[in-house]
């Protein structure tokens, strides 16, 4: 990715403030190698993507938890940060810190520079159209709110259906709820089929001309099924519907066309992309971003104030009131241009590899049964293991110093699709390796021996 050249941007993003203390390199773990050799090694071209590099760039990844080097595979929650998003948000508030769009002075416009310097790069990062397609935003939760209100309620009458599969996350069901009870539309639930993927004849027979809204994740983040969105999309489309996509747990996995997708919104949170939390960005499709409505009220989204009349700033800002995450957007920079450095491809070759490994090595394991079988996934292992409750498995595996999650994940209904309200879940990002997994494969065959 190429950061535009602002000025100001160069030195936060190479701070002269000196750089967090490097941390020990990682002590050796001897894994206990029961499963077949890691495909990892062989399904990556040399050189063309090192997970050991990027573990290099992430500090976190070398501590111990529990007297063990810590194994994250939480990725799905929120991702590790690289120093260099680190460093600049310290650089930021180090050398550069100022309110934006506001004050005629020298710190001001850098700040205001690096802001939209902020959203050139997510709206190249998105391949959106240009940078007035890109709103700032807390997160995925609040670009789906924000598009529920703003869209929603300008656009949604009694009678009108919004779709929503059942494997999305609550963040894309309960805005939904909301504003269909506000204006008498109705949600309705596309099912799933056995693997975890959606159901497309039962989808094709849902649409109709009261279809007003697809909302969709690009990744699921309990069964790591990625739907079919762009064939979704165009069927939609021929219904004159709006199609949004929840790209919370695809940015980090998979490279992201909004226009190829044909995605009216695409939302995505900063967190799980290398950048800090508290930050994400809302796309919406040129015309479409052009006709939205303000959702709150303030400064920054208008252009004059009076007791009489009150005109607005256009979209994008019109609906960023308040002062934004201004440092957010300064590690979203860093963390879009860490990933990007990276040969997209050869991260996804990768990122296959150590799943199908990952897959392989935790069948073996007496007891587990992996969820959600979906020809196209990411890496997110979701599994039950026999005679354990999942969060006694999360507690044991904390122990080993491995973390993963244990819950409904926020996806009630997905669970529920396979008769379960609660199961495990390892997350792998790209600077997993096949030697952690091989630590989480024989502390879980541990517990097992432990019943
Ligand atoms: N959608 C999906 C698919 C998610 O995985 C998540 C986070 N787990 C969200 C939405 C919500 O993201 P956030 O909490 O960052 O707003």
């Amino acid at each position: 990715m190429t950061i535009p050249d602002v000025q100001g941007l160069g030195r936060v993003l190479a701070p002269s403030v000196p750089a967090p203390q490097s941390v020990p390199a990682p002590p050796s773990v001897a894994a206990p190698l029961s499963v077949p050799a890691p495909p990892a090694a062989t399904a990556t071209p040399p050189g063309a993507f090192s997970p050991e590099a990027a573990r290099q760039d992430v500090p976190v990844l070398h501590r111990t938890v529990n007297g063990h080097p810590l194994v994250w595979l939480d990725n799905a929650a929120t991702t590790q940060k690289p120093r260099q998003v680190i460093e600049a948000l310290a650089g930021y508030y180090g050398t550069a810190n100022s309110n934006i769009h506001r004050g005629a002075h020298t710190m001001a416009r850098e700040a205001t520079d690096l802001y939209e310097a902020g959203r050139a790069a997510v709206a190249s990062f998105l391949g959106a159209e240009g940078p007035e397609t890109i709103a700032f935003v807390r997160g995925t939760t609040e670009a789906i709110n924000l598009v529920a209100q703003s869209w929603g309620r300008a656009n949604l009458g009694p009678g009108d259906d919004i779709l929503v599969p059942v494997l999305e996350h609550h963040s894309d069901i309960v805005p939904w709820q909301l504003i269909a009870k506000e204006t008498r539309a109705r949600v309705v639930p596309v099912p799933l089929d056995g693997t975890g993927q959606i159901d497309r004849a039962a989808y094709a027979d849902l649409l109709s001309y009261r279809t007003r809204l697809v909302a969709i994740s690009h990744a699921s983040n309990v069964l790591g099924t990625v739907p079919p969105v762009k064939e979704m999309a165009a069927l939609a489309h021929r219904y004159d519907a709006k199609v949004l996509v929840d790209g919370a747990q695809a940015v980090a996995h998979l490279p992201v066309d909004v226009q190829d997708l044909g995605a009216d919104f695409y939302a995505f949170s900063g967190h799980k992309l290398f950048a800090p939390t508290g930050i994400g960005a809302l796309y919406a499709r040129p015309e479409v971003m052009a006709a939205m409505k303000p959702w709150q009220g303030g400064g920054n989204m208008i252009e004059s104030v009076s007791f009489d009349r009150t005109t607005f700033a256009p979209p994008p800002h019109l609906l960023e009131a308040g002062t934004g995450h201004i440092s957010g957007v300064v590690g979203l920079l860093a963390a879009l241009d860490w990933l990007t450095s990276f040969d997209r491809d050869a991260v996804v070759s990768y990122e296959n590899a150590l799943m199908a490994y990952a897959e392989q090595a935790m069948a073996g394991v007496p007891g587990l049964s992996l969820i959600g079988a979906a020809a196209e996934r990411i890496a997110v292992l979701t599994f039950t293991l026999a005679g354990h409750e999942p969060a006694a498995v999360a507690d044991w595996l904390d122990r080993d110093g491995i973390a993963v999650r244990s819950g409904h994940h926020c996806a009630q209904p997905a669970l529920a699709h396979y008769g379960l309200e609660s199961a495990a879940r390892a997350s792998l990002s790209l600077y997993n390796t096949s030697e952690e997994v091989d630590r989480l494969v024989a502390s879980l065959r541990a517990l097992q021996r432990t019943s």
